[in-house]
């Protein structure tokens, strides 16, 4: 059974430019943009244009799409913010922990000395966020095509 798209999600939203984000990088089928709420520094999303509540909604075409964008958007993190590692995350419905009903991936850089912050839990200063976003776009621009 299939969620139903809710086309007034905070996403979607964004989507459609009637909400700002910080965003980093645009193509056909993806946008992506800083976490407001990062849970580490560098965390980014990789959000599918498509109309699409989870995984499972998305088209084949539509998630191969978001993996190849993830992963160019996770090289530049990485360049960027030079962390320890990186966890690569996305979430299906409620119970696991989603809360904004859009398909997306979350990119979350992991530094030896920096504990993770919570999930959605506490908005970061804008002029960081500007200044990461930056730092991405940056990187982003010195990768191979
Ligand atoms: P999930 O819980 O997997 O649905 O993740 C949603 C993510 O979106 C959380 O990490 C939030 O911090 C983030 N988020 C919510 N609103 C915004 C927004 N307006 N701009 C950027 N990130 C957002």
């Amino acid at each position: 059974m299939q969620a139903e798209y809710d086309n007034q999600n905070i996403f979607a939203r964004i989507l459609r430019g009637e909400l700002p984000c910080f965003k980093i990088y645009e193509d056909a089928d993806t946008i992506a943009f800083m976490d407001i709420m990062p849970q580490t520094d560098g965390h980014a999303l990789v959000v599918p244009k498509e109309q699409a509540v989870d995984l499972f909604g998305l088209s084949e075409a539509g998630a191969a799409a978001a993996i190849k964008s993830t992963q160019r958007v996770a090289r530049a993190v990485r360049e960027a913010f030079q962390p320890d590692g990186m966890v690569i995350t996305q979430f299906n419905g409620v119970a696991a922990g989603q809360t904004v009903p859009h398909i997306h991936f979350h990119i979350v850089p992991r530094y030896a000395d920096q504990p993770i912050r919570g999930h959605a839990r506490e908005q970061q200063d804008m002029a960081v966020l500007k200044e990461h976003a930056e730092r991405v776009i940056a990187a982003l621009a010195k990768l191979p095509a």
